[in-house]
This record gives structure tokens, sequence and C-alpha cells, in this order.
């Protein structure tokens, strides 16, 4: 499967999970909330029963002041002019009567004490809300506010309903409920839920977090195909270019004229040199792939007479390019004169560098070489090279990387020297970085480390 269709249909499952677990959620949240109203109204309604059986309860006086007011209210009824008049009438009415509902003492207490008895939930707020009422006018119903007619009740989606009264007197009728609504009732079911919660959350948790881990992983690969292709590619170009000049060399020095001619012949076989040594570094880079392949690069340290092994390094390099116009400018700063190295692997750290600060470079080379030796070896390598831009800065010691792709063609490379270089100063437990402004030059700056080093004191 190719990895976009992999990471959509993964991504796809992961978003279906999310869903799925939100979905249970809410359900078991409506579950959990039907059994907390079964419970509580079970409990208010029993507790209101007993209420309204109690002694002492002042019904008849209310029902008293309703027909009282009713009856006014008939009265200034028939003298209704308007349709809007008749609204506010409505209006004023069941406010009245709502208030006189209200004002009577409310079971509140009377409640709170049957919960508190029974050790359960006793927060919370009520109210009385009228459902319906009509003034009777003789044999006229006149409603004022009944089913009906909608109304809103909207702050009591949450509450219980804990009992319904009903009630008709010669002027009047009407129908109210005592409504109850627990303050903490959301707190409760999550709480109850909590358990099932954190399971939830940690599950989709660790499904993003996996998610996201393979995606990390499967562009990676991705990457690093790509970077294998174009080293193949990069590599086949560098390999094919030694090897056509070796064989057209060789083919001019089966001619008979041409062996005549000491000279050319002379030459010939220095090209041949040549290329066949670049043949041989390349192989031999190539060939160093099972070292990074490990996990570790395996180090040979042994003591090195730090500004011999420097000197020496930097001398042949001269001859190496001697074609080339360069300049290399050393500075140490020694505190001590050996030091414990891998002599093979940091010749070649060395070597990749100075090489890039040439290579990179469109100007007469002008390259700083800094090597200090205190508590740790610093090398410091400047040059006045094309630089790299801060986004590439990211790369470049990535296997493969090579900027500018397809530019191979004008600066020859395999994409590894930086990757090598680095491999090799972490195995010696220090670290590169490099600082570099396009156009002006790079420097790397290597650090290492040399705690504990016993024989590389003075010799
Ligand atoms: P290669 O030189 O074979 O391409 P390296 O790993 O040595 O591979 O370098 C990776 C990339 O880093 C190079 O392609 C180049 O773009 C950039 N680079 C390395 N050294 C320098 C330098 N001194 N100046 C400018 N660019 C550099």
């Amino acid at each position: 499967m190719k990895p976009r269709i992999a990471i959509l249909f993964s991504l796809f499952a992961v978003v279906l999970l999310v869903l799925i677990q939100f979905y249970s959620i809410s359900e078991m949240y409506r579950i959990k909330r039907e059994q907390f109203d079964n419970q509580y109204g079970n409990l208010v309604y029993t507790s209101m029963v007993n209420y309204n059986r109690s002694p002492n309860q002042a019904f008849d006086s209310l029902f008293y002041a309703f027909d009282n007011y009713a009856r006014q209210m008939i009265i200034q009824y028939e003298q209704l002019q308007s349709d809007d008049d008749e609204n506010a009438f409505r209006q004023t009415v069941l406010e009245n009567f709502s208030k006189i509902l209200n004002n009577q003492k409310k079971p509140e207490e009377f409640v709170r004490q049957f919960l508190k008895n029974r050790g359960v939930e006793t927060d919370f707020r009520s109210g009385y809300y009228i459902q319906e009422l009509y003034l009777i006018n003789f044999d006229e119903m006149i409603p004022l506010f009944s089913d009906t007619i909608p109304h809103d009740q909207s702050d009591l989606s949450e509450a219980l309903q804990a009992y319904s009264y009903t009630s008709e007197g010669n002027y009047y009728r009407i129908r109210y409920d005592y409504f109850i609504d627990f303050t903490h009732k959301s707190l409760i079911i999550y709480g109850e839920m909590v358990v099932t919660l954190i399971l939830a959350f940690a599950t989709i948790l660790i499904v993003c977090i996996v998610f996201y881990l393979t995606v990390k992983n499967l562009l990676l690969q991705k990457k690093l195909s790509d970077l294998k292709t174009d080293f193949i590619n990069n590599m086949t170009h560098e390999l094919k270019t030694p090897l056509s000049t070796i064989a057209v060399a060789t083919s001019s020095l089966s001619d008979e004229k041409f062996l005549k001619q000491q000279e050319r012949v002379k030459e010939i076989s220095t090209l041949i040199k040549k290329q066949n040594r670049h043949l041989t570094q390349l192989i031999d880079r190539i060939l160093d792939i099972s070292i990074w392949e490990k996990d570790q690069v395996k180090l040979e340290k042994k003591s090195v007479h730090i500004l011999d092994f420097f000197k020496e390094r930097l001398d042949s390099f001269r001859i190496e390019y001697r074609d080339l116009e360069l300049n290399i400018h050393e500075d140490y700063d020694l505190d001590k004169d050996y030091v414990k190295i891998d002599e093979v692997h940091m010749t070649t750290v060395l070597n990749n560098l100075l090489t890039n600060a040439v290579k990179y470079s469109t100007r007469t080379p002008e390259i700083h070489v800094k090597v200090s030796v205190k508590n740790s070896m610093t090398i410091q390598i400047q040059d006045n090279g094309i630089g790299i831009s801060r986004e590439e800065q990211k790369y470049i010691f990535d296997k493969f990387y090579r900027s500018g792709k397809g530019d191979f063609k004008t600066v020859k490379g395999l994409g590894l020297g930086l990757y090598y270089v680095k491999q090799i100063i972490t195995a010696h437990s220090g670290d590169i970085h490099v600082v570099s402004q396009p156009g002006r030059g790079t420097t790397f700056t290597i650090n290492i480390p040399l705690n504990n080093e016993h024989s590389a004191g003075r010799r």
C-alpha cells in the first residue's frame, strides 16, 4: 500500500475511534442522567407526598387567594378593548398568579431534610411553575396559559418535576408543578463516569501518539528512500566519470603512434593514476556505509601528537590540491601535546571538511583552521565559500543529503561527507555545529571533550 493511502486509512480509523469514544461517552452520560432522574425523581416524589400529607399546609388560604384575585380579574377582563390589551392582561395575571404561588412557603427544607436522611445530594434550587391557567366566568373558560399556548421553559430542561398540583375554584382553574433542580447534577454524573472518562481519553491520546509516530516514521522512511535513490543516481554518475576517462586513456595507449610520444604517455599514465585514486576513494567511501549502518562507529583511539597530526594532514591536503589556488591559515592554542583520538577517522573528518570548503567556493578559497586543546579539543574550519542557507543547515548532516538537487554534475559529491563527520565526532562523544551566511562563508566547529584522558598529557 502506498504511504499516502496508508496514512489516510489510519487517519480515518483514528477519527472514527475518536467519534465512537465521544458517542459512547455521550450515551453513557444520557443513561446515567436517566438513572439520576429516576433515583432522585422517586425520592423527591416520595418526599413531596409526605410533605403534602403533613398537617398545617396552607392550601386553603392559597386557593382562597387565587379565587379572590381571579374574581377581580374577570371584572377587568370584561372591560378589555383590544387584542394588545388582552395580551398584556394575560401576562399580568399570569405573573401575579405566579407571585401568589411562590410567596407561599416552599417545601424546600422538608425535601432537603428528607434527602439528607437518605444520605444523598441535597444541593438544589426549586420553584413553582404554572403549566395551565384559566379564569372561569360562569360557563366560559378564559385560557391565560395552557399546554396549547407555548411558553418558554428552557431553564427547566435539567430540572426534575417533583410534584404536580391541580386546583379549581369558583373563578379559576390552575395546574402547576413544583420543580427541583440539582445544582451539581452534571458534576455528580461525570464523577460517576470518571474512570471511563480517563480510560477513554487515555485511549484516544495513545492512539493519537501511535498514529503520529507511525506517520512520522513513514515519512522518514520515504525521505530516506528518496535520498537513497538520489544517492544511487549520484554515485553512478560519480563512478562513471573516472571510468570513462580511464577507458578513453587506455584506448589511446593502445595506439602505436601515440606510444612513441613519451611526454603524452606520461601525461596519460598520470591521468589514469589520478582517476584510479579518485575511484578508490569513492569506493572506500561507499564501503564505509557498513560502518554507518551500525549504531556506533568503532573507534581505535590512541595518543596522537596533535600539532604534528594537523600540520601533516594540512600539508598533504595542500599537496593534493596544488593545482588549485587556495590558502590555508593555521592557528593553534594547545595546552596539551597529545590527545586520544582515532587518527584514521579524524583524518577523514578533516579531509571532508576541507574538501567541502574548496568544493563549495566560487572564489579563491581562504580557509582558516583553528585548533585549541584545553579541557576539550575545539577544531574550527572557516571558509569564504558560497555558504549554507538556514533551512539547509538543518539537513546537511543527514545521510545522502546534498543541497541543490540535480547540481551534482557541477559539484561532485555523494551527500555522505558531513554525515560521516557527524558520526565520527559523535563516536568521540563530541558535537559539531555550523554557522553560515550564504554568500559569505561557513564555519564548522567541532568540540570533543577530553575528560579523564590520563595518557593525553605532555609526553
Ligand atoms: P557532498 O559534499 O558530497 O554533497 P556533504 O555531506 O559533504 O556531501 O555535504 C552536504 C551538503 O552540505 C553539500 O551538498 C553542500 O550543499 C553543503 N555543504 C557542506 N559543506 C559546505 C561548505 N563548506 N560550504 C557550503 N556548503 C556546504
